[in-house]
């Protein structure tokens, strides 16, 4: 009898242990997703950009996969679907305004047990595939959505330098360059500059030169050599200001009428260094680099 009850027990433990190993293995016990990298970043380099998502697992799971809704024009699909240990998360349309870059996130469940990993999007530097309806690098369309942007200006695809400001259809207007998302070189040298200060530092510059000729030759008016025989985009007397009373706070007289660049250059500008010049660089706006590093989405950039 005893031998009975004791040969039952035995049989009671070995279904429950079995039981309890079949439970223990169809359950999920825990989920890690490995691409894309917790913290990581990811570049929206084409259009669409699929992104990888792949996740370990224990036990058996039923792995669900989402992801932010980024907002901004972007539409995020599963074009496998969202279901598994190896997904493909596909983004259409790169957002429309600076701030939907950056921080983002997938997150991938099965039931109470899920694992998220965040990263930055970041967006190609000298890709032109923003949404922007006239074609122009990225770095000038998002980066005219920041605080590193300044004034009234348009870019020019063939312009290779930072920036410009002359008279052009009826109105003195700023062109950006294609340099002026790189480390600035003679002409316009800021110490320190490069990528989205190099763009701030310009638009501010070039800003100054507009409402400056603007001011000085009218809003509607070219400059001419009759009034302006040295050439330094100054002029002479336009009945209000002369060229002697321009620039005195900084240096005693003024600019000379009669002399192109009067005043050294001490702000190392380099070629086409000229009366205009000076009395830009005493007052444009100021920018301290490193202003828009946090805002900065591009790739490469000051957070890539
Ligand atoms: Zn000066």
């Amino acid at each position: 009898m005893r031998a009975t009850l004791w040969y039952a027990m035995m049989l009671a433990i070995g279904v429950l242990a079995v039981a309890a190993t079949l439970a223990f293995a169809v359950c999920c016990l825990s989920i890690t997703i490995t691409t894309p990298a917790h913290l990581g970043k990811s570049t929206f380099s084409s259009d669409p950009k699929d992104i990888s998502c792949l996740c370990d697992t224990e036990g058996i799971c039923t792995v669900t996969w989402s992801s932010e809704n980024i907002g901004g024009g972007v539409t995020e699909s599963w074009p496998s679907g969202n279901t598994g240990t190896s997904v493909t998360l596909r983004l259409t349309t790169l957002p429309n305004d600076n701030s939907h870059f950056g921080p983002t996130w997938v997150q991938a469940t099965d039931g109470a047990v899920s694992d998220k990993n965040d990263f930055d999007l970041f967006f190609s530097e000298e890709a032109t595939n923003n949404p922007g309806e006239v074609e122009v690098p990225n770095w000038y369309y998002y980066w005219s959505d920041t605080l590193a942007d300044y004034g009234t200006h348009n870019y020019d695809s063939g312009l290779d330098s930072c920036g410009i400001t002359y008279f052009d259809e009826g109105a003195w207007r700023s062109y950006i360059g294609t340099e002026a998302n790189e480390t600035p070189t003679a002409p316009l040298k800021y110490p320190c500059t490069h990528g989205i200060d190099c763009f701030a530092q310009v638009c501010r510059h070039e800003e100054r030169h507009r409402q400056d000729f603007s001011s000085l030759w009218g809003a509607g008016t070219d400059r001419n050599n009759d009034d302006d025989p040295d050439v330094d985009w100054l002029p002479t007397d336009n009945g209000t200001v002369t060229e002697n009373s321009l620039g005195t706070p900084y240096h005693e007289g003024g600019y000379n009428p009669n002399v192109e660049a009067s005043v050294p250059d001490h702000w190392h500008y380099g070629p086409l260094w000229r009366d205009c010049e000076d009395y830009c660089m005493h007052r444009h706006a100021v920018w301290n680099n490193g202003d828009a590093d946090s805002v900065d989405w591009a790739n490469p950039g000051k957070q890539y």
